[in-house]
């Protein structure tokens, strides 16, 4: 168990990247600590439909340690890059979803 969730949220993104089935950090309402464990069944279809989701800079593969944390963009950098295009388009990264 671990007491502080990134910790927990880094285990869970090395289980997953190792076993290819999506290990989630969640919070034990027992113990009140953080726990890693295998995802619902619902989770785990989501997570198969992002691992197949391209980078949303340069179309490559996104590692699976960073689909694990929500990640759109296989690298900082991609996620930089997209950002720099956005605002050289003036166009806002938080404009409300419609
Ligand atoms: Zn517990
Ligand atoms: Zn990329």
């Amino acid at each position: 168990m671990y007491r502080r969730f990134d910790a927990a949220c880094a285990d869970a993104a090395q289980s997953t990247a190792q076993t290819g089935k999506l290990i989630a950090p969640y919070r034990c309402p027992d113990c009140g600590m953080y726990h890693i464990g295998h995802a619902s069944y619902a989770e785990q279809g989501q997570f198969q439909k992002d691992v197949k989701r391209p980078c949303r800079n340069c179309g490559g593969r996104i590692p699976t340690k960073r689909i694990v944390l929500g990640a759109a963009f296989c690298s900082p950098e991609c996620r930089t890059a997209f950002r720099d295009a956005k605002i050289g388009k003036g166009e806002s990264l938080d404009a409300p979803a419609r």
